[in-house]
């Protein structure tokens, strides 16, 4: 295997508990992989297993093309950054860049050059001589990153490492963190359970729950094709509206979606549909496509600036749905009033089964 991260059939047990169960993936060369999933469903085991902190149940672990399943955390050449992995309290934000460095008995002058670049490299070149408690949050995480790196790791693993950090400067740190990875093209694993800074971050995004993986894709991928129902509502926002598969179609109140060709007749069936996918035609204004559409009550209305949101109440089975559209898109409608919906972009799943035949293919592979 040549990736320069690989897990294989990787399991965790602690007593009879499952914390991993048999994952695999490989993270792309130069590129940012995102581990995404809630919290507890395994990904930190994941990681503290490729960092070699952790000892697998079973599988196997590979590194810069390297089986490294068994050796030891230093073997392996892993820069690791954690969401609670504190910087040196006593040490000089330099010697703890530094520190990788001196453990591996680098020359004075060697350590200098290559601790000036990397405080370079994170903008801190003026704070080389304060100690932690004198930094902010996201000024300590960039110390940490310049330690992960000081020793020119094979990959970079970073797990949750803007968690503990409030909303605005989490926003900060990612777009660095995106420009420091463009600049130094490490591959790198980013812990996340955020689904914003996966999809934004990453090149590849891994979607782990209950231990297991959901779906491998690209951003794209697993915002537009989720696998599976989990997926569905883990990444983005999702309405799940119930119906019952009529002839390969769904039927939501009066309305016939495709894409449940892989559902048997009379079987029930979830279709997740994201707000901004919601269309709705006012009565007055719907041409033919009226049949496709589904009669709805606008229930609530709220304006947020260039969209609004909408609650909907289907007729018949009084089932909430939300909207949210451009305001341009909705002149004229108004709280009360009675429109039609239609899911035309709605994703059709068993209640607890795959998506399609497409991505039973996958699961199989
Ligand atoms: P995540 O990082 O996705 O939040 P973790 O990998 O930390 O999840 O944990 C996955 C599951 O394994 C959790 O239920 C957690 O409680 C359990 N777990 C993790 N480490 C240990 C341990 N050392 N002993 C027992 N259970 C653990
Ligand atoms: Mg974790």
């Amino acid at each position: 295997m040549n990736a320069a991260i690989a897990v294989e059939h990787l399991s965790k047990s602690f007593g009879s508990f499952t914390a991993v169960d048999d994952v695999s993936f490989a993270a792309s060369e130069g590129r940012i992989t995102a581990l995404l999933g809630p919290s507890g469903s395994g990904k930190s085991t994941v990681l503290r297993m490729l960092a070699g902190l952790e000892r697998p149940t079973s599988g196997r672990v590979w590194i810069a093309g390297e089986e490294r399943t068994y050796t030891s955390v230093q073997e392996r050449q892993v820069g690791f950054v954690f969401q609670h992995y504190a910087l040196f309290r006593h040490m000089t934000v330099r010697d703890n860049v530094a520190f990788g460095l001196s453990v591996r008995k680098a020359s004075k002058a060697e350590q200098k050059e290559r601790v000036d670049e990397l405080l370079h490299l994170v903008q801190l070149e003026h704070f080389a001589h304060r100690f932690p408690e004198q930094l902010s949050g996201g000024q300590r995480q960039r110390v940490a990153l310049a330690r992960a790196l000081a020793p020119r790791p094979k990959v970079l693993l970073l797990d949750e490492p803007f968690g503990a950090l409030d909303a605005r400067v989490r926003q900060d740190l990612r777009r660095w963190l995106d420009e420091i990875h463009r600049e130094l093209g490490i591959t790198s694993l980013l812990v996340t359970h955020d689904q914003e800074e996966a999809l934004e971050l990453a090149h590849q995004v891994v979607v782990m729950h209950e231990g297991r993986i959901e779906q491998i894709g690209t951003s794209e991928e697993i915002y537009n094709e989720p696998a599976t129902p989990f997926v569905a509502g883990f990444v983005g926002a999702a309405n799940v509206i119930k119906g019952l598969v009529i002839e390969g179609r769904v039927q939501f109140g009066q309305q016939l979606v495709s894409g449940a060709a892989h559902l048997p007749d009379g079987s029930a069936a979830h279709a997740f549909v994201r707000p901004h996918d919601v269309r709705i035609v006012v009565p007055a204004r719907a041409n033919g496509d009226a049949r496709l559409s589904s009669p709805a009550t606008v229930e609530r209305m709220v304006n947020l600036g260039w969209t609004s949101k909408l609650v909907l109440s289907l007729v018949g089975d009084g089932q909430s749905v939300i909207a949210q559209l451009p305001n341009d898109q909705l002149e004229g409608v108004r709280e009360g009033d009675r429109v039609l919906v239609d899911f035309g972009n709605a994703k059709v799943f068993a209640p607890h089964g795959p998506a399609s035949s497409r991505s039973d293919e996958l699961a199989a592979v």
